[in-house]
């Protein structure tokens, strides 16, 4: 399997090419030359699976170059019950990401197919504790290390550190905010005690932080010299990892490749959903694909009217799903190279518009980029938003007809999924965060706390590392030169 740039440059990369690195050298996101096809005889093999074994078979397709043996440890180790053990009561580690149906309606069904079992509580561990043994056992084989620079405003930044801690040849120096983030979130990173995790405290904002990363990946001396890699979210392992639970998830809701599903997805940077359109494209028998956006509705925007419009820093509102804040979705020009029949020269001059007039047109108008809007449903996609009232509806209503607490992430997933229920498919909605951590719309919502899987009692008491340091890039560079000893 050979890997291309959406942009078009010409080298075509193997999946241990791309794995630890970002961009491609055009600027251009990476996606498969061609989509593995999956046939109706594999499907019914795979629902007896386990999620690890199912991983292995969706991996084996992608990965061509890392021998099959050592993928299945790989997989074998990471998608293991004690890795995903935060479950709700009634739910059972073993299924990885157990699915519940919520309600039924006649011939309707919700269903929510939890995916935040794992350390950090958010379904970024789906992917980011794949990519920590994936980024182990390369750097192993080719005697090498990485020192993983990146910038969080909460989530990121903690799944990245859980899932890189005590692994060898890997150190972490993540920045964040100081004083920023919640309680909740700053006691799971800062009490990390493991030798190779540093948390800067940079005195500033989220933006601050970003800069700083954008600033070193620009010094590509300092870059190379000092083996700075980065975990974002467009990472193309990451995506891989996030295509196994779309085939769990129809799996377990069907019982023949007759049936079909849909699934809603809270969406920020469109990383989360471009895998599930990767795996409809793989034949997995998707019929819609729904982005799930908050008050940030660049998203929204684009799936209803084709104008895809993003945001300067003041037009975007910090939000109680702060996790999809986002001004522009860093993941989606890889549905674009699809949507446009993969005509790269296009994508790039679409994308080049993204960076001088902040935005493209495909709607079809006269004046338009392209008329590429047409075929949207084509897709599978349509879309819709969410805003901190419905947040606040959806998490009451829940709670009161079926005692089940979710997160505000979710509950904008499960506000926009209801308007696309259809009789006859089952409608799935992603939960992406446990609600213990964003407890504080929790309590506006319910007046009382979100239950703390075992173990997260009393986190913020425990001792804290971390390192505190004003916005100078200079100062964290320095930092880095005097931890890595190079
Ligand atoms: C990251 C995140 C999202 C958004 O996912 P994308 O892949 O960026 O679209 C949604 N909810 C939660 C809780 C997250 O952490």
């Amino acid at each position: 399997m050979r890997y291309v740039s959406t942009r078009g440059h010409a080298a075509q990369p193997t999946f241990s090419d791309i794995l630890l690195g970002g961009l491609a050298p055009d600027g251009g996101l990476y996606l498969p030359a061609e989509y593995p096809q999956v046939s109706g005889a594999e499907l019914d093999l795979w629902r007896g699976l386990s999620y690890a074994d199912l991983a292995l078979e969706i991996l084996k397709k992608f990965a061509t170059d890392i021998p099959a043996i050592d993928l299945k440890a790989l997989t074998d180790k990471t998608y293991r019950a004690e890795v995903y053990r935060n479950t709700r009561a009634g739910e059972s580690a073993e299924r990885i990401t157990p699915l519940h149906v919520i309600e039924q309606d006649g011939d309707k069904t919700l269903l929510l197919q939890a995916l935040s079992n794992g350390p950090t509580l958010a379904f970024k561990d789906m992917a980011m504790q794949m990519l920590g043994n994936l980024f182990e056992y390369t750097l192993d084989k080719q005697h090498a290390e990485l020192n993983i620079f990146g910038a969080t405003s909460g989530d990121t930044g903690s799944a990245a550190e859980y899932a890189m801690r005590g692994k060898r040849g890997i150190r972490v120096f993540m920045l964040s905010p100081h004083l920023k983030m919640s309680a909740f979130q700053t006691a799971q990173m800062f009490s990390l005690q493991d030798e190779n995790i540093f948390n800067i405290a940079i005195k500033g904002v989220f933006d601050d932080c970003q800069d700083m990363v954008k600033a070193v990946s620009n010094d590509l001396d300092f870059k190379s010299r000092y083996k700075i890699g980065t975990v974002n979210s467009i990472n193309w392992a990451r995506v891989v990892a996030q295509v196994v639970y779309y085939f769990r998830g129809y799996l377990d809701a069907t019982t023949s490749n007759d049936q079909k599903v849909s699934f809603t997805v809270p969406s920020g940077n469109f990383g989360n959903i471009c895998a599930g359109h990767i795996a409809r494209m793989m034949g997995l028998p998707i019929d819609q694909l729904i982005a799930a956006t908050n008050e940030n509705n660049v998203l929204d925007e684009f799936f209803r009217t084709g104008i895809y419009r993003v945001r300067k820093s003041a037009e975007t509102y910090h939000t109680t799903s702060p996790s999809m804040d986002i001004s522009k979705a860093s993941n989606f020009e890889r549905f674009v190279f699809d949507l446009l029949d993969r005509d790269a020269p296009r994508v790039k001059a679409l994308f080049a518009k993204v960076e001088t007039d902040g935005g493209f047109d495909l709607s079809g108008a006269p004046g338009s980029d392209g008329d590429e809007f047409r075929k949207i449903a084509q897709f599978g996609f349509a879309s819709g938003c969410s805003r901190h009232e419905d947040r606040l509806a959806t998490i009451r209503d829940l709670h009161a007809r079926y005692g089940l607490t979710i997160d505000t992430h979710t509950a904008d997933g499960i506000k926009v999924a209801r308007e696309y229920a259809k009789p006859g498919v089952p409608m799935i909605v992603l939960e992406t965060a446990l609600p213990a951590k964003f407890n504080e719309t929790i309590r506006e919502a319910l007046g009382a706390d979100a239950v703390r899987p075992a173990g997260f009692d009393g986190i913020e008491n425990l001792p804290q590392r971390f390192d505190i340091m004003d916005a100078d890039v200079s100062q964290v560079k320095a930092f880095i030169v005097a931890q890595t000893g190079l």
